[in-house]
Formats: structure tokens, C-alpha cells, sequence
């Protein structure tokens, strides 16, 4: 009996022992399992934040000599913003190739000036481009019309961007945040973009002068940006001071042709660029520039440029009249001439509008005709102008 119950009492003991034993084992496996969970979710949250969780981006600024062209690649998908002049569409498919894009996602023309439209014909007889955004506001020039027949034998349409709509390449989105008004002038009709890349942020302007600068400002919405596109290859008559603070660009960058004939970019921009302490790439002199973004930092092919050379003017007497010249050599209309005609659009404008500036050459007339009889042979007066 005395047996029996020591046995029952060992046994009690072995089993309390092994219970104890067993619960330890269990205290363990959870601390360690607890820890283990931890520092895996540790871990999640640090890798989301981490910059490798979004695809690069690169932006292309390509020296297409005096003109603009802009590839913007991210996540496998490209977009093409201008492809320079008339003779560049053929450079800057090269250079697709070279980046070995196949396709487009995105071609934008922001306006129909062929320093930025011009090559986009050969663009979008090559590659097949998905959205082809343009403005509405239509153009008398024949590059213009060279696109808009290409698209047509594409069977494709231009699409019209509406305002602030969010469009995605890759990890990166933009959207079009101008012109916020139709103008007389095409400079001041180019559509302007804002990308936005993790903290990155970039202003494609195109050719908008102060005008629609003025009238983007007024909008109130936010054109912060750390790397800005300066409008119209640096002219004066771009790139006001108020909007410049406003962007407050770490980095500009211009895109001119070496020597070109219009002093591109004029003492005034530089002098706004070098007051901000703004680090400033150009075309003329670097060639293509390159800058990647991994949503934190931005990094450059090359250093930024210390020359701040400016308004060196180069004319080159072999060059033809081109069918749509920038405004740099002004116009002047003979004392007698009373309104100045397009014949193509059949507009009428007071000699000092600035778009008689703009207008083709081989469209513009000038007229010593009184207004009614302009009216009578169905003439309409500029809307900015009012003549
Ligand atoms: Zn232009
Ligand atoms: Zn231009």
C-alpha cells in the first residue's frame, strides 16, 4: 500500500515536473515566435519605405539642337513630350532606340511650333503610340498638318488632355495643370505638365510665355517642383520671377541649340536662375542630359553648368525662313499699314499685337484697308487685339 502511494506520489511529481517543463517550452516558442513576428514587420515596414519599392524613373532631356524633346521612362512605359525640329524626328527615334523603347504609352505635342512638333510625324509613323495628346487649339503650319495626317493614316485620333486629370507611367503620375485659357499666341497655348515621382517632382512649361505664367499662378494650384523645363529655351519673354519662386526649381534645365540665332537663354532667366541658387543643365552645352529618380534623390549624367553664358547670338545667313519662326527678330509693319491680315486663318490684328509676332510669314499681310472693309470681305478681328 505504502508502495502504491509513493509510486502515485513519484508519478504526481514526474507528471507536476513535466507540466512545468512543458509550459516553458510554450512561454518560449511564443516570446520567440512574438520576436520573430516583429522583427519581420520590422522589416515590411522599412522595405515599403524604401525607395527600391518603386520602379526608376528617367527623364531624357534630348539635345535636339534648337527645340525641345523630352523621354520620360518609369516602370517599362515611356512618354515622348516634342521631338524637335522638322529634321529631328529621325535623331530622336534613334535615340528611342538606343533606350530600346518599342513602344509609346504617351506622345505629347504641347504646342504646334515645329521647333517642338516638327519631328513628331517621323515618331508616330514608327512607333505604335497608344495616347497622342494635343491641344485643341488648331495651327496653319504644315508640320502641323504633316502630324495630324499621319495620325489619320494611323487611323488614330489626337486626344484633347482635360485639366488636372491623373495619368499614370509606371510608379510615376502626371497630369496637365495648363493652359488654364485659349490664347492668340501658340507659345502661350502649350499644354504644361507636372510628373510627380515619389518625392520628386518636375514642370515640363514648353514654350508658355508670362502671360499664361501669370494666369497658372492665379489658379492657386501648387507648381512646386524640383526640376523645371524653363520655357521657351530660356527667352526673356518666359520664366517671370513671381512663377520662377513659385516653382522654386532645385534644378532648371534648357533645352537650346548650340550658337542658335535668338541669343537662347536670355540674361534675365539666368540672372532669376543664379538669385535662386538653382543648379542649371543645358542642352547647348552638355548635349542630352539625364537624370534619374529613385522617389527620394535625383541623380545626374552630369554636373550642372557654371558657364551662365547668355544671349550669344549666332546667325547663320544660309538658313532659310523657317515656316514657323520663333518672334526673337520683331516684325515691324510699314507706317501706313492699318491692320495686318492672316490670310490663312482670315484674322485681322493691330500692327503691335504680339501675334502678328507669331504668325507664319508666308500667311502674313499687310493692309492699308479701313476695319469695315475687312469685315465686308470676311475678315474677323483678333480677340486679343481687338482691332
Ligand atoms: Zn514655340
Ligand atoms: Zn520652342
Amino acid at each position: 500500500m505504502e508502495k502504491e502511494l509513493k509510486a502515485a506520489a513519484e508519478e504526481k511529481s514526474i507528471d507536476t515536473h513535466l507540466r512545468q517543463r512543458m509550459n516553458k517550452t510554450v512561454i518560449a516558442f511564443s516570446i520567440a515566435a512574438i520576436v520573430v513576428v516583429f522583427i519581420i514587420s520590422l522589416f515590411a515596414i522599412r522595405r515599403s519605405n524604401k525607395p527600391e519599392e518603386l520602379s526608376e524613373l528617367t527623364v531624357h532631356f534630348i539635345d535636339v539642337g534648337q527645340g525641345d524633346s523630352t523621354l520620360i521612362i518609369c516602370g517599362g512605359e515611356a512618354m515622348l513630350i516634342d521631338a524637335g525640329n522638322n529634321d529631328k524626328g529621325t535623331s530622336v527615334q534613334l535615340y528611342l532606340q538606343k533606350q530600346g523603347i518599342d513602344k509609346l504609352k504617351y506622345v505629347v505635342s504641347t504646342h504646334p511650333d515645329a521647333d517642338h512638333l516638327g519631328g513628331l510625324d517621323v515618331i508616330i509613323y514608327k512607333y505604335d503610340c497608344n495616347t497622342v495628346f494635343m491641344s485643341d487649339v488648331k495651327s496653319d503650319s504644315i508640320s502641323y498638318q504633316e502630324v495630324l495626317d499621319t495620325l489619320n493614316n494611323k487611323w488614330q485620333k489626337p486626344t484633347v488632355p482635360s485639366l488636372y486629370e491623373a495619368y499614370n507611367l509606371g510608379d510615376a503620375t502626371f497630369s496637365f495643370v495648363g493652359p488654364v485659357n485659349i490664347y492668340d499666341s501658340s507659345n502661350n497655348n502649350s499644354l504644361i505638365i507636372k510628373l510627380e515621382h515619389g518625392q520628386n517632382s518636375f514642370l515640363f512649361t514648353g514654350d508658355q510665355e508670362k502671360e499664361a505664367e501669370d494666369d497658372l499662378l492665379s489658379t492657386g494650384i501648387s507648381l512646386k517642383a524640383d526640376v523645371l523645363k524653363i520655357a521657351h529655351h530660356g527667352s526673356h519673354s518666359s520664366t517671370g520671377t513671381g512663377f520662377l519662386r513659385n516653382v522654386s526649381p532645385q534644378y532648371a534645365v534648357i533645352s537650346c541649340g548650340d550658337g542658335n540665332e535668338y541669343g537662347f537663354p536670355h540674361r534675365e532667366v539666368m540672372d532669376s536662375l543664379k538669385r535662386l541658387n538653382c543648379k542649371v543643365f543645358r542642352t547647348d552645352e552638355q548635349g542630352s542630359i539625364v537624370v534619374k529618380s529613385n522617389g527620394i534623390e535625383l541623380n545626374w549624367n552630369v554636373e550642372p553648368s557654371t558657364t551662365w553664358n547668355c544671349g550669344i547670338v549666332t546667325r547663320n545667313p544660309d538658313s532659310p525662313a523657317d515656316e514657323d519662326k520663333h518672334p526673337d527678330i520683331p516684325f515691324i509693319a510699314n507706317p501706313e499699314t492699318t491692320y495686318i491680315l492672316n490670310k490663312s486663318s482670315l484674322k485681322f490684328h493691330n500692327p503691335n499685337c504680339e501675334a502678328v509676332q507669331e504668325m507664319n510669314p508666308l500667311n502674313r499681310e499687310e493692309t492699308t484697308e479701313d476695319r469695315d472693309a475687312l469685315l465686308n470681305a470676311g475678315y474677323v478681328p483678333c480677340k486679343a487685339c481687338k482691332p
